[in-house]
């Protein structure tokens, strides 16, 4: 590529660096709104940790399973991307049976409450734990910055902690919820305390508790392909030659009017704009030269590791109806897995007829001495707790093996006054952005929209010098 002094188009250009999918719907989003993209991307191929492995008869996942679309209003960038990439007829809502999710107790399989009389009912808490739950909208609100533990066990209880919350954010962020922001990593929740002094009285508020206040709102969606289909087709539809793979960013440098990127190899790039979509780490490396203090703070934030194991099995061979969403298992069952899901119950073609496919999941920041086992221990010991959990007889068909050492980035207490600090660090840089799961949700539909945010700000111009492109939800 020529130098900017001896060409001008280029420089109209905004270069995204990482094609996971907070890299590729901000490229989507300023494609679509008519502005010049490229997009640089480490790997081989985009998606980021969004993979789906087709192995017949199983097709399974190396990520994501599915994400939680919340169709029609102004969050639904998921919705609008899909549309117009023409995806519609693709997008498949999980089983309408995915409303049930269970959770293990005393080596059983509890359904989650999903009624006020189911709650009353369930073996899942005690009395005591129940009628404390009926005291909540008389716990004070809390007035420093908690920990989701800490919150939890303040307005809820400990046994509501150890077997709904604490396997949920074992689940969802392969997370502690001693050192999660409760402010952070669950806003919403915790703004019902702060709107509505109290979480049950704004659940009834907002209409939620008889639909069951666990089961999150929206629709759970994929692919008929799996979510492999997202990345792949966002692209192959933009402008040929604007996505470029084995393409490493190892160096990122200011200069009037632009950036420089030197990429692995030596090819030197040059954009108006710059956006890092990348995990924190890999922006702290880009950062360190120009802005070593947000360098500093990126590589502060932690990640959990975890296991992924996808396992197939003969129907006739597992006892238990997989009729729901899956499981979450707390660590005081004393398992080493922290979930399952059923995935060939969620959606179609995850496994052929007669076979089942369920995914595993292991490790999080409270697992982390567990994935030091070597992979043929490791499956052993998984295949071997979940045959106990589901009644399962005879060996799985096909064991598939993932290990992501930095797969969830941790919102710990802190994050967002370090996302405000590094904000206010990469402000006197103009044309610098940056975009990830480490800020603003973690979730893919939540990238996407924030993807969408940034791309909004980038094609009206305004803004430049702010790294988020949007306000926190
Ligand atoms: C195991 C697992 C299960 C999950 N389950 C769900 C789920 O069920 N539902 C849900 O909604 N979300 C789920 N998530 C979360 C969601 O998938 C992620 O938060 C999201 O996909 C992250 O996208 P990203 O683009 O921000 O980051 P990434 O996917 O990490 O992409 C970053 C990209 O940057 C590239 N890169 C790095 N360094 C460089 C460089 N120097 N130059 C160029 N490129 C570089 C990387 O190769 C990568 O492709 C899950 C995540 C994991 C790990």
């Amino acid at each position: 590529m020529a130098n900017p002094a001896e060409t001008s188009s280029p420089l109209e250009e905004t270069i995204i660096i990482g094609g996971g999918i907070s890299g590729l719907a901000t490229a989507w989003f300023l494609h679509r709104s008519g502005r010049g993209v490229r997009l640089l991307e480490a790997s081989p191929a985009v998606g980021g940790v969004i993979r789906t492995l087709d192995h017949p008869p199983y097709r399974h996942e190396q990520g994501p399973n599915s994400t939680l679309q919340k169709p029609g209003g102004a969050d639904d960038a998921l919705g609008r991307m899909v549309a117009s990439l023409g995806l519609q007829s693709r997008l498949c809502e999980a089983n309408a049976a995915a409303g049930k999710r269970f959770v293990l107790k005393g080596a059983r399989l509890q359904p989650l409450p999903d009624s006020p009389v189911a709650f009353l009912r369930t073996p899942l808490f005690s009395w005591r734990a129940k009628l404390r739950l009926l005291m909540e909208p008389w716990v004070r609100r809390g007035r420093e910055e908690e920990s989701i533990a800490a919150f939890v066990r303040r307005r809820l209880g400990q046994e509501f902690l150890d077997y709904a919350v604490e396997p949920f954010v074992s689940g969802v962020w392969a997370g502690d919820p001693e050192r999660l922001s409760v402010r952070a990593a669950a806003a919403r929740i915790h703004a019902l305390e702060e709107r509505y002094g109290s979480l049950l009285r704004g659940a009834l508020a907002m209409g939620r508790v008889a639909k069951g206040a666990g089961m999150p709102r929206g629709r759970l969606v994929s692919f008929d392909t799996g979510m492999g289909l997202l990345p792949e087709t966002i692209a192959a539809r933009l402008p040929p030659g604007s996505v470029t793979c084995d393409a490493e960013v190892i160096a990122l440098r200011p200069q009037a009017g632009g950036w420089q990127l030197t990429l692995k190899g030596g090819e030197l790039q040059w954009g108006r704009r710059v956006v890092l979509a990348l995990p924190a780490l890999a922006a702290a490396r880009l950062l360190r030269d120009f802005a070593p203090g947000a360098a500093d703070l990126l590589e502060g934030i932690a990640y959990g590791p975890i296991a992924i194991l996808a396992i197939g099995y003969p129907r006739r061979n597992v006892e238990h109806p997989l009729d729901g969403f899956g499981f979450l298992a707390p660590r005081r069952e004393g398992v080493a897995l922290l979930g399952g899901l059923f995935s060939s119950t969620l959606f179609p073609g995850r496994a052929e007829a007669g076979r089942v496919l369920v995914t595993l999941f292991a490790g999080g920041r409270m697992g982390e001495a567990f994935l030091r086992t070597e992979d043929a221990r490791l499956k052993a010991h998984l295949t071997g707790e979940l045959a106990g959990i589901l009644g399962i007889s005879g060996d799985p068909e096909r064991v598939h093996l993932t290990r992501i050492p930095r797969a969830i980035p941790q919102y710990e207490l802190g994050h967002l006054e370090r996302l405000a600090e590094l904000d206010r660090i990469l402000a006197p840089f103009p044309g610098l952005y940056t975009r990830g799961n480490w800020r603003d949700g973690i979730s893919v539909a939540d990238c996407i929209r924030n993807g969408e945010r940034l791309a909004t700000v980038i094609g009206g111009e305004k803004g430049a010098g702010r790294s988020d492109g949007g306000e926190p939800t």
